[in-house]
């Protein structure tokens, strides 16, 4: 049985000398509690921010014991009146092969709506955050125009989606040009700009011949730098994540508060928690436009227990096209 546990805080990048593969023993459930087999881990970028010692929205996570995130699992023993052996499940749980863990903080998958990785994809937080942050925060309108950064990633693919269906002309910006060819070839993204060839403030303002009305940023740095200039009156943005930002202290760019006041524009950070009352009807959209074919959805599947450091480390790369999750068995 063996368990990923943060030994060393990083400065900058994680690398493997931040993480250490340890054996230990399987775990005994207690009454009300399952044994857990891991299936899939998902990776994700704020878990960087758990490996730094600073105060933030969430604890973060211990030196010496096993890092955590969600992940689906298979219990293969129950001591609680809730699940049976043989459900699939959901939740936070630590990178263990096996856990023992408190039924009561599990959910049942609903095998019925999708695969059960969409759990920790489209129908899981990541996208809850994209519908949450684009509908709520973003206020899409039919013709107007959304830019989003980390486009083809979990976030950003849901968001260039959820676009498209408000009837918004979609920008996407991505670091590959595979990345690119999947949100204009399998997304109908409008445009796409490849930040790492181009030249994003002057393709941007050819991709937005009548400026931007929303901006989804889930990267911050330099591309949002060249967002500002070119908001319109009343633009709305949603600070989704600053994933260009978190291996680089104390990061500074350019001054964005003139921009805020020229167009009027509302800026506000979020975390997909703030909405957890409204976490059904989130799913629910979801799972409808899913069923109906008007959400797709691609995963970047890693195999091997072993290799989820290096599957998050790849997120910081940019190695994945949509969700990064690792597969650690079948049920
Ligand atoms: P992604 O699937 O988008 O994976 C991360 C992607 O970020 C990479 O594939 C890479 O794509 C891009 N990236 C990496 N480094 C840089 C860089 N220096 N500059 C620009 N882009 C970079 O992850 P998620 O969809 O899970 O998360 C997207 C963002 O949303 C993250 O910032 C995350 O922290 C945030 N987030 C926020 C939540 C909230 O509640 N506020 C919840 C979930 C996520 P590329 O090849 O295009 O560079």
């Amino acid at each position: 049985n063996h368990e990923i546990h943060l030994v060393e805080r990083p400065k900058a990048k994680p690398t493997h000398e931040h993480l250490k593969i340890v054996e230990k023993d399987r775990p005994q459930p207690d009454q009300g509690e399952v044994l857990v087999k891991l299936l899939y881990a998902s990776v994700d970028p704020y878990m960087r921010g758990r490996m730094s010692a600073a105060k933030s929205y969430i604890a973060p996570f211990e030196l010496n014991a096993p890092m955590e995130g969600g992940v689906v699992g298979e219990v293969v023993e129950s001591k609680a009146d809730t699940l049976r052996e043989g459900d699939i499940i959901t939740g936070m749980l630590p990178w263990k092969e096996y856990t023992a863990a408190k039924a009561d903080t599990l959910r049942k998958i609903d095998t019925s709506l999708g695969p059960i990785t969409t759990s920790l994809g489209i129908l899981g937080m990541p996208g809850l955050t994209a519908y949450f942050g684009l509908i709520d925060i973003g206020q899409p309108k039919k013709g107007e125009t959304l830019v989003v950064s980390g486009a083809a990633g979990a976030v950003g693919s849901t968001v260039a989606q959820i676009g498209k269906i408000s009837g918004c002309h979609v920008v996407g910006i991505a670091g590959s040009d595979e990345k690119l060819a999947y949100l204009k070839n399998e997304l109908n993204v409008d445009e796409v700009i490849n930040y790492k060839t181009e030249n994003v403030s002057s393709q941007l303002e050819k991709a937005c011949p009548n400026g931007i009305d929303i901006y989804f940023d889930n990267v911050g740095g330099n591309i949002s730098d060249a967002v500002y200039p070119l908001l319109n009156k009343f633009a709305r943005i949603a600070q989704c994540g600053a994933i260009a930002s978190y291996n680089v202290p104390n990061d500074q760019g350019p001054r964005m508060q003139m921009h805020l006041i020229k167009s009027s524009a509302l800026i506000k950070g979020f975390t997909v928690g703030d909405y957890q009352d409204r976490f059904h009807e989130g799913f629910t959209h979801l799972a409808q436009w899913l069923q109906e074919g008007k959400l797709t959805y691609e995963e970047t599947i890693t195999e091997g227990f072993e290799n989820i450091p290096d599957a998050f480390f790849g997120l910081f790369e940019g190695t994945n096209i949509g969700k990064q999750l690792v597969k650690i068995a079948e049920p």
